[in-house]
């Protein structure tokens, strides 16, 4: 069968690098793809915002499945779109996809639904908002509601700190149509997961665990990024923990969905807070992690092109997936500056790495007048699989500095906190 991935980054790079392995796929392109994705696919100039353009190269070359890597084009439309064409497409509607696209949907609607999540108050207005923030407590959380590449959140500490981001949001229009409502949220304390299952809108089955690290910063400090690493398992969630997440959160999204008439199929991801008064949705994303995506498919045991084609024909059933007892982990290179400003068009060097474990899933990186540059602040995922979390932490750590360019930049932490607790966990 012929495949064609939407995206450029190493979860794009993941997923057809896995696809390559199933022995139903012959062709793979992808749109735009990057250097990495070009090692295993046919990369075609289309922008992943171009849906029609997509939905024209898959009608042309008789595509049989399109994987959507961002959100972007979920939520507009591109689904509907290729179906509309018959085309088979994994993941959800644009109705579907409101759950990330819009950050007052998924509130409303897990209320409508009782699954637990921060208490909030939708604004309209700078004064909306200043009343709101008057009645919560510090540190408080200020979200605007539409997409804004995972900069749309503050957790303000004080009023001076909430009252500039008001400033940016309604005066500057940081954030355009995106922030013409934001939400006031309380703020939630405990461990970050991310929780994913693929669902046919059905029935579901959970992804492997996995956990990211999204600040910029060794011990969690700077800002928000796209993710610095990950890992899975992610050892701070145990079975009777995903059990309540099952039970409290993933399968009343699925159904409430399904009730509103915009049933979820796809991937649904949920970013949940473990707190003392148990889970709580942060999140919820439309489409797989970047960067668990890339641990998770080093650990997968079926044929993805199988499963995702289960999905698109809403016929999931009771397919299981199957995790290698292995561990996976992934370090992230970034440059220097990044999430904020930084350098672009960096020549990479990739020395030659002779452990069969380690995997190289590039973002940003492009191939010109044969040499390899950096396109993107997140340059080359450093990923590794072995028999233990320590191990394959330690096999792509060994592997970084054969990754080389200017201001090259990752965290020197991805997995620390987990291997300590695994070890109180285990009374070393
Ligand atoms: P979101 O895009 O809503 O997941 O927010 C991005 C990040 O902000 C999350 O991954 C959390 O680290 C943090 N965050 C969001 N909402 C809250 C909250 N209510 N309490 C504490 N931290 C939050």
């Amino acid at each position: 069968m012929r495949v064609l991935v939407v995206g450029q980054g190493a979860r794009e790079h993941a997923i057809a690098w896995t696809l390559r392995q199933s022995p139903l796929v012959k062709e793979i392109y992808a749109a735009p793809g990057n250097a990495g994705i070009a090692q295993v696919a046919d990369c075609v100039n289309i922008g992943v915002a171009d849906i029609i353009e997509l939905a024209d190269f898959a009608e042309k070359l008789k595509i049989d499945l399109t994987v959507v890597g961002p959100e972007l084009p979920l939520t507009l439309g591109i689904v509907d779109e290729f179906q509309k064409r018959e085309l088979p497409i994994f993941g959800p509607s644009r109705l579907a996809a409101e759950l990330e696209g819009s950050k007052v949907f998924s509130k409303e609607f897990m209320r409508k639904y009782n699954i637990p999540t921060a208490v909030a108050t939708i604004c309209n207005s700078t004064d909306e908002a200043k009343a709101a923030l008057k009645k919560t407590k510090y540190p408080a959380v200020i979200k605007v509601e539409g997409l804004a590449g995972g900069k749309g959140v503050l957790v303000a500490k004080s009023a001076k700190e909430a009252d500039e981001y008001l400033h940016l949001i309604f005066e500057d229009k940081k954030f355009g149509n995106a922030a013409n409502r934001i939400l006031i949220e309380e703020f939630l304390e405990g461990e970050e997961v991310s929780f994913m299952v693929i669902t046919d809108g059905k029935k579901f089955a959970p992804l492997a665990p996995a956990k990211d690290y999204k600040k910029a910063f060794d011990g969690d400090i700077g800002p928000n990024t796209g993710g610095m690493g990950a890992h899975s398992p992610a050892v701070v969630l145990n079975s009777e923990t995903a059990t309540e997440i099952v039970k409290t959160i993933v399968i009343p999204t699925i159904h409430g969905m399904a009730e509103e008439g915009r049933t979820y199929s796809g991937c649904l991801y949920v970013g949940v807070m473990l707190t003392d008064d148990g889970p709580r949705v942060l999140e919820f994303n439309c489409r797989f992690g970047d960067p668990e995506t890339q641990v998770q498919m080093l650990r997968l045991e079926n044929d993805l092109a199988d499963l995702l084609l289960h999905v698109t024909r809403g016929n999931l059933g009771e397919i299981k997936l199957n995790w290698k007892k292995e561990a996976a982990a992934c370090v992230v290179m970034a440059v220097e500056g990044y999430p904020d400003e930084h350098l672009k068009g960096q020549e990479v060097a990739i020395d030659p790495i002779d452990d069969p474990d380690v995997v190289l899933f590039h973002a940003g990186t492009v191939k010109r007048g044969g040499k390899l540059l950096n396109s993107a602040g997140r340059v080359i995922n450093v990923c590794a699989h072995a028999a233990t979390l320590s191990q394959a932490l330690a096999k792509a750590y060994q592997a970084v500095p054969k990754i080389r360019f200017e201001g090259a930049r990752y965290r020197h932490d991805i997995g620390y906190r987990a291997l300590e607790q695994r070890k109180q966990a285990v009374g070393e």
